[in-house]
C-alpha cells in the first residue's frame, strides 16, 4: 500500500506488483490534534479498503511519503505544518498497528522519484534526478539505482539550490534566492506581480485582483497569447533551465524528470527551459541529459510512488531500525581521501 500524508489529505491506495492502484481512499489529515488518534483512523481506513477489495493477507508493506520524513529513522522530524509534534514516529506507530508489516518512509519528491523509476518514465535508468513543480519544487535524486538519502536522510533539496545572490527573494525557508522562489507555482505567480507591478505592458493578468493572481491565471493568458504572461514563462524557464544544468554537474544524470502542474503548462515553460539548459551546461555533458515529462498519471502519482518505497521496504533493503542512531554511521578513515 502507498500513503501520502499532505498537509490536507491522507491519501492511501492499494497497489498491485504492476503498478495498477486497485483502490483508494483518503482521511483528512488535520482531523486529530493528537498523532495516536489519527494514527488509529488511518489503520481504520485502510483495514477498510484491503476488506474490500479482497485484499487481507496479501498486503506486503506500506510505504509513505510525508513532508520531512527521514527515511533512516521512520520519523516526521520538524514538519512546518502538522501538529503531531517535534518527532512522529510514523513509520514504528504503523508497523506496530498492522502486526509489524514492513513500513518506510521518506518525502513526498522522493517517493514520486522511486514510482518513476518503478512504473514511470524512468523505468530502466539508473542515474535521474525528479524535480516536482508544485506549490514548492521538490526533488529526488537517484544516483546508480538509488535513491540518495545523505548521511541524515534529508539529501536532494534542489529547491533550495540559491540562483539569485543578490536581491534574492524571501524563500518559505527563511533565506533568500533559492530556486522555489521563482520556478513553483507560488514563485510564478509572484513573478507575475512584480512583472506588472515594474512594466508598463497591456496585459490581461491586469483585469485580475494582483494579489490573487496565480500561476494558472499566467498559464491562461500566455495561451491566449498575451505577451506579458510569456514573458513570465520566458523568465521561470531560464531560471530553471539554468539551475537544472548546474545539478547535471552533480550526478550526471541520464535524464531530468519534471513533474507537477507546472510541468503541464508545455511549450510555454520547455522551449525557455531546454535553451537555457543546454546553453549553461558543463560542456562535456551537453547534448547528453534529456529533460523529460513524469508519466504517471497525476492523480495516482502520490500513491503510487509511495507504494514503490513499500515494495523496497520488503525487497530491497532491510525494513529500518527505529532506533537508528545518526552517530552509528561508520565514518570513513582519513586514508580513504588520499
Ligand atoms: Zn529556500
Amino acid at each position: 500500500m502507498g500513503v501520502d500524508i499532505g498537509g490536507t489529505n491522507t491519501v492511501f491506495g492499494i497497489v498491485d506488483a504492476r503498478g495498477q492502484v486497485l483502490a483508494s481512499d483518503s482521511i483528512k489529515t488535520l482531523k486529530h490534534a493528537n498523532f495516536d488518534d489519527y494514527i488509529e483512523e488511518l489503520h481504520a481506513g485502510m483495514q477498510r479498503l484491503i476488506k474490500a477489495n479482497d485484499a487481507e493477507g496479501k498486503i506486503q508493506g506500506i510505504g509513505i511519503g510525508a513532508p520531512n520524513a527521514n527515511y533512516y529513522t521512520g520519523e516526521i522530524q520538524n514538519p512546518p505544518n502538522l501538529p503531531w509534534g517535534p518527532i512522529i514516529p510514523l513509520a514504528e506507530k504503523l508497523s506496530k498497528i498492522f502486526g509489524g508489516l514492513p513500513v518506510a518512509v521518506t518525502n513526498d519528491a522522493n517517493a514520486a522519484a522511486l514510482g518513476e523509476m518503478t512504473y514511470g518514465a524512468a523505468r530502466g535508468m539508473k542515474d535521474f534526478i525528479m524535480i516536482t513543480l508544485g506549490t514548492g519544487v521538490g526533488s529526488g535524486i537517484v544516483v546508480n539505482g538509488q535513491l540518495v538519502y545523505g548521511h541524515d536522510g534529508f539529501a536532494g533539496e534542489l529547491g533550495h539550490l540559491v540562483v539569485k545572490r543578490n536581491n534574492g527573494r524571501v524563500c518559505g525557508c527563511g533565506r533568500t534566492g533559492c530556486l522555489e522562489a521563482y520556478c513553483s507555482a507560488t514563485g510564478v505567480a509572484r513573478t507575475a506581480r512584480e512583472f506588472l507591478e515594474i512594466s508598463q505592458e497591456p496585459s490581461s493578468l491586469r483585469n485580475l485582483q494582483i494579489e490573487d493572481i496565480t500561476s494558472k491565471d499566467v498559464y491562461d493568458a500566455a495561451v491566449a497569447g498575451d505577451k506579458l504572461a510569456k514573458e513570465i514563462f520566458d523568465y521561470t524557464g531560464k531560471i530553471l533551465g539554468e539551475a537544472l544544468a548546474d545539478m547535471v554537474a552533480f550526478s550526471s544524470p541520464q535524464a531530468i524528470i519534471l513533474f507537477g502542474g507546472l510541468a503541464k503548462s508545455g511549450d510555454l515553460l520547455l522551449r525557455p527551459l531546454k535553451e537555457n539548459f543546454e546553453k549553461s551546461l558543463f560542456p562535456i555533458f551537453r547534448g547528453k541529459t534529456k529533460i523529460i515529462l513524469s508519466e504517471l498519471k497525476e492523480s495516482d502519482a502520490a500513491v503510487l510512488g509511495a507504494s514503490a518505497l513499500g515494495w523496497e521496504a520488503k525487497y530491497r533493503y532491510e525494513v529500518p531500525s527505529f532506533d537508528h542512531q545518526l552517530t552509528d554511521h561508520t565514518l570513513p578513515s582519513a586514508d580513504s581521501n588520499k
